[in-house]
């Protein structure tokens, strides 16, 4: 094995390690906690790592973060999200099937085919919020 690929596998499994440790990521997170440990890492190789994951199916994405940048997801079976329009978080949430089908009738002749993200405020920024008053 040369370096280059070694240098390689081994960040391979540092950003699943990331996006299994935290549940969703986008790469600028998976770069921040990195970046502890490899001072020198480079957002490319970040940037290179969690796209060969996704194509490889290892990782799924979830819905982009608040910045409009990709999201990956350590869960790559099919599952809705809760996100908190405040902090951005996601969360895993399963939403019935009988909702589905609620919703399907509301979408006339449209037909619902990707996942569902449902937005509100996480429980923890309500908190801040209550605080604040
Ligand atoms: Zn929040
Ligand atoms: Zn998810």
């Amino acid at each position: 094995m040369k370096l280059a690929d070694r240098r390689t596998t081994k960040y391979v499994t540092e950003v699943k390690r990331v996006v299994f440790l935290r549940g969703h990521a986008t790469n600028a997170e998976i770069l921040d906690e990195l970046r502890v440990t490899y001072p020198k890492l480079s957002a490319t190789t970040v940037h290179r790592v969690s796209q060969r994951l996704y194509e490889d199916g290892e990782l799924g994405r979830g819905p982009k973060s608040l910045d409009g940048s990709v999201r990956y997801d350590a869960n790559v079976d099919r599952h809705d999200h809760f996100m908190c329009t405040m902090c951005g978080q996601v969360r895993d949430v399963s939403i019935p099937q009988a909702c589905l089908s609620i919703i399907k009738c509301n979408v006339e002749d449209c037909s619902i085919s990707g996942p569902l993200t449902v937005s509100g405020v996480c429980n923890s920024c309500k908190k801040m919020w209550r605080e604040e008053e």
